[in-house]
């Protein structure tokens, strides 16, 4: 089934978003996601100058061979760039080989393990008030598990707060288009000093079943993570998502031995090798990563497949800047793995919606693929065209001295 044609399209229905369209000899088509926020031309140019000649004329059904030709002929290996690309063909071939079987993708790759797949979502508030109807909110949407952000007092603008700047903001969507980054501002000890007692007041609001989590956003330093991983033990979190930057891996060797709060790391990450200390010493318990910036599911499943062994789960990347495209691909693998944990919501603009058609649904707190052949998705490209690329960057954080800090 030889491939004939593959173009790239970059539309911003909302947001930006870089999707693959793989078209076989036979007239089936797929579509991968490209988008890396922020940095959206480049993966196009990756794809359209480098990746989309060597499709022409190669077997589509080959989706372990095209992926190891990808990454191996490079050269030039890992990288968000290049992974994003080679995840946006994989996720294509795959869409391609399950219409052509006639069957929804999560059955190729050994079909259902649960009913449906566990979402949460972003609750966040200026203030108390503003948070709790956040997560009634949330509550009333049917979700059965919470993402809890805050102000904090003396910080003008925090990570995952909605409806801090101007603009369109049909949830929170960090990256803002400005010709350059918007700069925000960063305390660590206020930070630290205000949390618990936000967790306390979730806790006495909703009471103690609801499964909340909250996202560090890379800014401690080991200390100062397990000392928060400590303070928020009482308020029993499903996760504290990327609670010190892990590049460096050995750091999280610190943090664990102080704290039994879960730890969710791994959504910068773009390869199994960013992770081989963390599952082998099972110092995280969820791995972040998105389908689209790790090499697509073929590289997700190894991934995966590795975790399990160490009672690790899945919570895979899903914000707004993973198109419903990605979005369709991590269902499919959520639906179809046995370490399935949770995935990551966010509901896309009625634009996005517009220009990709879906088929998966969201019901009392779960997501389900659908049963379409393939993917799920379609792209109206006509409607894509009416939405031309617009720049958008994701904030820079500075500390009160001008000190660049972790965003
Ligand atoms: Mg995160």
């Amino acid at each position: 089934m030889k491939i004939v044609a593959a173009e790239v399209i970059v539309t911003s229905p909302s947001r930006n978003f870089v999707t693959l369209k793989i078209t076989t000899e036979d007239g089936l088509t797929g579509l991968g996601d490209g988008t890396l926020n922020g940095r959206e031309l480049s993966v196009a140019s990756y794809l359209t100058d480098h990746v989309v000649p060597l499709l022409i004329g190669r077997d589509a059904h080959r989706i372990e061979d095209t992926w190891q030709y990808l990454y191996r002929s490079a050269y030039w290996r890992r990288g968000p760039v290049t992974m994003a690309a080679i995840a946006a063909v994989d996720v294509a071939l795959w869409d391609i080989k399950a219409k052509a079987a006639g069957m929804p993708l999560y059955q190729l790759l050994g079909g259902a393990s649960r009913n449906g797949v566990m979402a949460y979502g972003h609750a966040s508030g200026r203030d108390l008030p503003e948070l709790f109807d956040s997560v009634r909110k949330h509550l009333a949407l049917g979700f059965k598990s919470i993402r809890i952000q805050t102000s904090v007092p003396g910080i003008n603008a925090v990570y995952g707060v909605a409806a801090q700047t101007e603009g369109e903001r049909y949830d929170y969507e960090p990256a803002q288009r400005t010709p350059l980054p918007v700069e925000e501002d960063w305390d660590t000890r206020a930070y630290l000093r205000h949390l618990p007692g936000v967790f306390e007041a979730v806790r006495n609001e909703f009471g103690p079943e609801l499964p909340l989590l909250h996202d560090g956003h890379h800014r401690m330093t080991p200390i100062q993570a397990a000392r928060l991983g400590k303070d928020l033990e009482p308020y029993d979190l499903f996760w504290l998502e990327d609670c010190t930057p892990a590049e460096n891996q050995e750091a999280l060797r610190l943090v664990r031995q102080h704290t039994t709060t879960p730890l969710a790391i791994g959504e910068v990450f773009n390869t199994v090798w960013d992770y081989q200390t963390l599952i082998r010493e099972q110092l995280i318990d969820y791995v972040r990563s998105a389908v689209t910036h790790t090499g697509g599911i073929t590289a997700m499943r190894k991934l995966l497949d590795f975790a399990a062994q160490y009672q690790i789960k899945s919570g895979i990347h899903g914000p707004t800047d993973i198109s419903p495209v990605g979005m369709a691909a991590a269902l499919h693998l959520d639906l179809a793995i046995h370490n399935f944990g949770i995935q990551e919501y966010m509901q896309h603009s009625p634009l996005t919606d517009e220009v990709f058609r879906q088929s998966f649904t969201f019901t009392g707190g779960y997501l389900h693929p659908g049963e379409q052949p393939g993917l799920g998705v379609e792209l109206d490209e006509q409607a894509a065209a009416r939405f031309p690329y617009v720049a958008a960057y994701l904030p820079v954080n500075r500390l009160k001295d001008g000190t660049v800090h972790d965003w």
